[in-house]
């Protein structure tokens, strides 16, 4: 090209491109992200990866390196037979190989799903608020949405969920998204309600468990449904629990049946021989990895507790976060916290916010511009008992 010639015109506006009708209008996936102090709004988890963890990671990785000449395993399956084991250990049931899918996050496993059991003609349901990403990979797939309701106090009940998985679409819901525990909210779900689920549709019923190593005490995991319910998926995450985020590790726990039709739709070599190596390195040192959800947990019980002592309304939770009822205006006090240089995240529930349980000091700053706020009545509780209170003090259907 010679330096006269005049640069490509770059092309104006995404409306100006020959866009699918069905994306036009919509935005894409996105928490603002400010660089602020305090980030307690994306759920990720705090700590940064332990010292020995990274250097395993480091050490995997290297050794990775002079062969990445070669695709990598296509099955994953050394990774799939590390999860395995994880998940059988943490949740006491026998799990094998063949029955877990990995994938580049959970949202990955989530869009395989969508492609191999949604698609154009077929309806997916969720029961909002849940994870927004659920409509949106939804979307992507050509698949309709269709938003199911919660009770007034984000409760989930069995026979109503059936009854909306039922009447979803024409001839009921192809795909069914629960989400245990749930976000914003996070509270887990009684299993009932994922059996009253599976027997409402012939499609599939997927469980998000991404925050399932932060449940308290006593939660089952929809892992212990799986034996006779081929349609039933398990998706975890290592984003979470395992502090691992930015590797972009999900997976799933279903039917070795429901495996094999992922397989026909995913990218071939999706999963790095890099992230692979990660990955492993990391599972072999759950325990290591994990130490750090004792103490999340601690600090979510202790946002509970305090915003509770402060007369807001914390919703029980079983997760990394706690979603805070009870404010008179949500987004002033969202902007108000942010100006004390702590961030969290507006969900659009009016009343509420959520916040995540981050590091000790974290959760004190944030408690501490909270209790400022509340002194100050920039953030009015409502005082009065409302269904939020009834949710916080516990009768939520978990
Ligand atoms: C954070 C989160 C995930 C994680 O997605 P990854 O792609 O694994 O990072 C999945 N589901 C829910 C409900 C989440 O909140």
């Amino acid at each position: 090209m010679s330096s006269t010639e005049p640069p490509p015109t770059p092309v104006a506006h995404l409306s100006d491109l020959p866009l699918r009708e069905d994306l036009r209008g919509s935005s894409p996936y996105g928490a603002p992200q400010l660089d602020v102090p305090v980030r307690l709004n994306t759920n990720e988890n705090s700590h940064p990866v332990p010292e020995a963890v990274a250097t395993a990671v480091v050490e995997a990785l290297a050794r990775e390196v002079i062969s990445l000449n070669r695709y990598p395993d296509r099955d994953a399956v050394a990774l799939r037979t590390d999860l395995a084991a994880y998940l059988e250990r943490s949740t006491g049931l026998p799990i094998s190989p063949e029955q877990v899918w990995a994938a580049n996050g959970s949202n990955e496993v989530l869009l395989q799903l969508l492609q191999a059991f949604g698609g154009p003609g077929r309806t997916a349901i969720g029961f909002t608020p849940s994870y927004s990403m659920h409509p949106i990979l939804t979307a992507t797939s050509g698949t309709a949405w269709v938003d199911g309701g919660r009770g007034e106090d984000f409760a989930l009940d069995g026979a109503e969920v059936a009854e909306q998985v039922r009447s979803a679409g024409d001839g009921g819901a192809d795909v069914v998204f629960l989400t245990s525990p749930n976000n914003p909210t996070g509270t887990a779900l009684d299993l009932d309600v994922v059996e009253a689920a599976y027997e409402a549709t012939s499609g599939i019923v997927v469980v998000d468990e991404a925050y399932a190593e932060f449940a308290r005490r006593g939660t089952r995991s929809a892992v212990a449904l799986l034996p006779g319910r081929p349609r039933l998926v398990v998706t975890r995450t290592m984003s979470k629990a395992f502090a691992l985020a930015g590797a972009r590790v999900g997976y799933l726990a279903a039917d070795p049946a429901l495996v094999e039709a992922l397989l026909l739709v995913r990218l071939p070599y999706h999963l790095s021989a890099l992230t692979q190596a990660a990955a492993r390195a990391a599972v072999s040192r759950a325990d290591a990895l994990l130490a750090t959800v004792e103490a999340t947990m601690a600090q979510r019980d202790r946002i509970v507790e305090q915003t509770r002592e402060l007369g807001l309304a914390p919703v029980a939770s079983d997760a990394n976060f706690v979603l805070v009822g009870g404010l008179a205006d949500a987004p002033a006090a969202w902007e108000a916290l942010l100006a004390r240089g702590v961030l969290v995240r507006d969900v659009g529930i009016p009343g509420h916010l959520r916040v995540t349980a981050g590091t000790e000091d974290e959760t004190a700053a944030f408690l501490t511009a909270l209790r400022e706020l509340v002194a100050h009545g920039e953030v009015v509780a409502r005082g009065e008992v409302t269904a939020e209170s009834s949710v916080a003090s516990g009768t939520l259907g978990r």
